[in-house]
C-alpha cells in the first residue's frame, strides 16, 4: 500500500481554524479585486501630484471612488466602518514635491466592539503611482500592481470584515505620496505616535499581485513574502545591550509579527508559504511601513516573490520586443485572492485575540536545566488560556506550543538552548501576538 506508507512518512501537523474566518476568506473574490484593479487603471494615472478636479481622471477622483466604495461597505457595518479622506497640505520641498500639495490618505476605521480594548491594526496600500519619471503627473500610469493590488487588498478586506465585529480597532487604508516620498504613510504614523495609538501591527502591501519575474522567468503563485527588520532603530543604549545579551536579535517587534503573519498564514490560506525575509524591505526600494518602523510600531511590508520590473514604474511602451507597463494583463488576480486572505487571516485572528499576557517573566535566581515561566493575566476579559512557545536558536519559526490555562509553567528544557514566549489565547483559539520573556534574575 504504497499511499498508506507515504501518509505514514508525513509529520502530522494539526490545523485548528476558526470557523468565523474561514467564512470571511471562503469571501475573498478574485472578480472582486479584479475589478476593483480595472476601475483604479481606468483613472489614468494615480500621481500624488495629478488633477484633483477632474471627476473622472487622476488622484482626485481615484480617492473618491475608494470613499465611496468604503462608505458602501459601511452600509453593512451597523454603523461600525466609518470612512473620510484625511488630508494635509504640503509645502513644496525641493525633492518630489514641485507644488502646494493638497495630500489625502483614505481611511476607514472599524470600530472595536470591547471598550476595554485599544488595539488598532492596520493595513495599508497605496493609492498613488507613477511613470518612469516620478514628476509626470499628466501621463498613463496604470499602476495595476504597484500598488492596485496593495489597495484592492485594502478593500476587498474592508467589504468581507466590515459585515463581522471584532473587539480591538482594523483600520483600512488607501495612501498616497508613496512614491514622492512615503508622505502619506509619515503624515499617519506621525499623527498615531503623537496621539498614542495602541497599534499593535501595522501590514502594508504593495506589489503583490503579479507572479512572475522578469530575466530570470521564474513563475510561482505559491509564495509571497513579508520583509521586516530584526532590532528596532529605537533599540539602543542599555536596551541594545540587553538584546545582544540574551541573542534577541531575531525576535524584535517586527520580526515577532512576521513570524506571526507566517504561522497564521499558512493555517488558512491554502497552497499558499510566507517566507520571511530578515530585511526591512529590498535593495533600493522602500515602503508604507517603513515610517511605523521607525517611530516604533510592528510593521511589515508583504511583497511578491517575483518582481518583473519591465512592469513597475515603467511608462506603456514596447521597445526591443518587450512590452513595459504596469498592466492589469500581467497580474494573477487568484495570487492576490490568497494574498488577500494571508491579509484577513492575519487582522481577524489578531482582532478576535486577547491582548498578550503581562509580566511575562522567566526566573534566573539559580542555574537549572528546567525553564520556570510566570505571567500576569491578559487585561482582555475573556481568555481561555495561554501558549507558550518553544523554539531552538536557530529556528526562523516556533517549533513547539505548550497550552494551560495556568499562568505559569515549568518546561523540562533549559532557556540556554531555546527561546520562548506567551500567548493568550481566545476561546475561538486565537492567538494574541507572543511576548518574550523577562528575566527575573534577583
Ligand atoms: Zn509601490
Amino acid at each position: 500500500m504504497v499511499f498508506a506508507l507515504s501518509l505514514s512518512m508525513v509529520a502530522q501537523t494539526i490545523i485548528h481554524r476558526d470557523h468565523e474566518i474561514e467564512q470571511m476568506i471562503s469571501e475573498v473574490s478574485k472578480d472582486s479585486l479584479q475589478s476593483y484593479v480595472k476601475k483604479l487603471v481606468s483613472f489614468g494615472t494615480r500621481n500624488t501630484l495629478s488633477t484633483q478636479s477632474d471627476p473622472k481622471k487622476g488622484i482626485g477622483a481615484a480617492r473618491n471612488w475608494v470613499l465611496n466604495r468604503f462608505v458602501e461597505f459601511a452600509k453593512q457595518s451597523g454603523g461600525r466602518l466609518t470612512a473620510f479622506i484625511d488630508t494635509t497640505t504640503l509645502k513644496p520641498d525641493g525633492q518630489r514635491v514641485d507644488v502646494p500639495l493638497l495630500l489625502g490618505n483614505v481611511v476607514a476605521t472599524l470600530k472595536g466592539i470591547d471598550p476595554n480594548d485599544n488595539r488598532i491594526l492596520i493595513i495599508s496600500g497605496h493609492l498613488d503611482n507613477m511613470r518612469s519619471n516620478v514628476m509626470d503627473r499628466t501621463g498613463d500610469a496604470p499602476g495595476a500592481n504597484d500598488d492596485g493590488s496593495g489597495v484592492a487588498a485594502v478593500m476587498e478586506c474592508a467589504r468581507v470584515m466590515s459585515k463581522h465585529s471584532f473587539p480591538a480597532t482594523i483600520i483600512f487604508v488607501a495612501v498616497s505620496g508613496e512614491e514622492q516620498g512615503l508622505l502619506g504613510a509619515d503624515y499617519m504614523a506621525e499623527k498615531a505616535k503623537k496621539e498614542n495609538w495602541n497599534i499593535v501591527a501595522v501590514l502594508n502591501n504593495d506589489i503583490m499581485g503579479s507572479n512572475n519575474s522578469n530575466e530570470t522567468n521564474i513563475i510561482n503563485n505559491t509564495k509571497i513574502r513579508v520583509f521586516s527588520e530584526g532590532i528596532s532603530v529605537l533599540d539602543t543604549g542599555k536596551n541594545a545591550t540587553t538584546l545582544r545579551n540574551l541573542g534577541l536579535e531575531n525576535d524584535g517587534k517586527a520580526r515577532q509579527l512576521a513570524r506571526y503573519c507566517k504561522e497564521v498564514g499558512e493555517r488558512y490560506v491554502d497552497n499558499l508559504e510566507v517566507v520571511m525575509i530578515y530585511r526591512n524591505d529590498r535593495f533600493l526600494r522602500g515602503g508604507d511601513h517603513l515610517p511605523y518602523v521607525l517611530r516604533g510600531f510592528a510593521a511589515v511590508r508583504f511583497c511578491e516573490m517575483n518582481e518583473n520590473y519591465y512592469h513597475q514604474h515603467q511608462d506603456v511602451r514596447v521597445e526591443d520586443g518587450i512590452q513595459y507597463g504596469d498592466l492589469p494583463g500581467f497580474m494573477d488576480f487568484e495570487y492576490l485572492r490568497k494574498n488577500t486572505c494571508l491579509n484577513l487571516c492575519n487582522l481577524a485572528n489578531l482582532a478576535k485575540s486577547p491582548a498578550t499576557p503581562q509580566e511575562v517573566r522567566v526566573d534566573t535566581k539559580r542555574l537549572t536545566n528546567f525553564t520556570n515561566l510566570s505571567w500576569e493575566v491578559s487585561k482582555s476579559a475573556k481568555v481561555k488560556g495561554y501558549y507558550v512557545l518553544m523554539r531552538e536558536t536557530t529556528s526562523a519559526v516556533w517549533q513547539k506550543k505548550f497550552f494551560t490555562d495556568d499562568t505559569k509553567m515549568n518546561l523540562p528544557y533549559s532557556k540556554d538552548n531555546y527561546f520562548f514566549a506567551v500567548q493568550s489565547v481566545s476561546e475561538t483559539d486565537n492567538e494574541s501576538l507572543p511576548v518574550i520573556p523577562v528575566p527575573s534574575g534577583k
